[in-house]
Parts: structure tokens; sequence; C-alpha cells
């Protein structure tokens, strides 16, 4: 079970599923929302929440980390392959 929450709504047991992060965007690309997806094993009656800033912070360490690998690794490589290919 899950802490913080209580039985399910519909069918009265409290065995719900780890919560599922996922991350909606609205209309425009600065409403975003992240939410925990959190389903009853039972019934599969399923409850939307929005992470609190305790929650985000180790998910946004882990987007910039993503940031990192997938923004300035492949500039290093942009530059080291020509070097290499110049010099090697
Ligand atoms: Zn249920």
């Amino acid at each position: 079970m899950v802490p913080g929450l209580g039985d399910c709504p519909k069918c009265g047991i409290t065995d719900w599923k780890p919560p599922r992060h996922v991350r909606t965007r609205g209309v425009t690309s600065t409403a975003i929302a992240d939410l925990n997806i959190i389903t009853c094993k039972k019934c599969g009656f399923t409850e939307l929440y929005e992470l609190s800033e305790q929650e985000l912070a180790p998910i946004k360490k882990k987007a910039l980390m993503i940031f990192i690998f997938a923004g300035i690794v492949p500039i290093l490589l942009g530059i080291a392959v020509p070097i290499w290919l110049i010099w090697g």
C-alpha cells in the first residue's frame, strides 16, 4: 500500500499499485503538470496527484542529467570526432 492513501473509494481495499509519474502538457508548452497516477490493484480505480516540490526535486535533478547527456555530450563528440579525423 502507498503511505498516505486511504481505502479505494470503489471497492474499499487499500491495495494500490506504486505511483507512476507522468508529465502532461497542456495547450501551451508552459502548461506542464507532473502527476502521480495511483491505481487500485483490484478494480483499477485511478487517482491523480500533483507532485509536491519535495517529490519533484529528484526528478528535476534527473532531468538536468538527461539534459547534460543529451545536450552537451553530442557537442563534445562533434568537437572530438573532427579532431580525431584530422590528427588521428
Ligand atoms: Zn478498488
